[in-house]
């Protein structure tokens, strides 16, 4: 048997949950000790309908299939298998037969392994690469995005922005907005928003409100903030939602 290279020792691919598809007592025993061993977390099943079973409630890994099975054989297993998960597959049989090789590394098996002789440390670095393989070919989860609000309120610049993009307000509607956005949910009356506008040429009306609120609506869809976000409460006045 080689040795794994210097490198895949190094990068160990973690534990993980292996389905053992063994009707031979004895070896599923043997390998289920040497995944163990390993770290990892062996479940085994003497046929492939209760493979089958096992998969599909409880999602393994890796699936380590024998050939020779009572009942369905394990190629039948393995393109069942493949019609349902891209699960890595290694496929352990008694004959070396190249026959048997190509034909379960058609139907989708990963790796292919000779029982005779059968080495349990071979078995156990194969599983290794198998998992490195597939783990290293897994999308990787998306990190987190940061928590920041959509909708900044810049007070020192007198400025506001949705994901970043400016939404070049009139110093009125930077007030309103930044007046409703500081308790979303919390509905406004015309008169509390009216008293919050400072400046206006001639004296502010609640009509010179809804002005405002209709150019903020606007310039926020612009921004792709959605057309909801600054909502009319009929009767009432207005609510910012988050
Ligand atoms: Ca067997």
């Amino acid at each position: 048997m080689a040795e794994p290279a210097p490198h895949a020792l190094a990068l160990d691919p973690g534990p993980a949950r292996v389905l053992v598809v063994e009707d031979e007592p004895k070896l599923a025993a043997l390998l289920a000790d040497y995944l163990r061993a390993a770290g990892h977390e062996p479940e085994c099943v003497a046929d492939g309908a209760l493979a089958l079973r096992a998969w599909t409630e409880r999602r393994h890994d890796l699936v380590l299939l024998d050939l020779m099975l009572p009942g369905m054989d394990g190629l039948s297993l393995c393109r069942q298998l493949r019609t349902m998960t891209a699960v890595p597959i290694l496929m352990l049989t008694a004959r070396a037969d190249e026959q048997d090789r190509l034909a379960g590394l058609e139907l989708g098996a990963d790796d292919y392994i000779a029982k005779n002789p059968f080495s349990p440390r071979e078995v156990m670095a194969r599983v290794k690469a198998v998992l490195r393989r597939s783990r290293a070919a897994a999308p990787a989860v998306a990190a987190p995005r940061p928590a920041q609000p959509a909708l900044q309120i810049d007070d020192r610049a007198w400025c506001a922005r949705w994901q970043a993009q400016d939404l070049d307000l009139t110093p009125n509607e930077f007030r309103l907005l930044r007046a409703l956005a500081a308790q979303p949910g919390r509905v406004f009356s015309r008169p509390q928003l009216l008293g919050e506008l400072q400046g206006e040429a001639r004296p502010a009306t609640e009509r010179a409100v809804d002005s405002h609120v209709k150019n903020l609506r606007r310039k926020l869809e612009q921004a792709g903030a959605g057309s909801e976000r600054i909502r009319s409460v009929y009767g009432v006045g207005y609510c910012y939602q988050a």
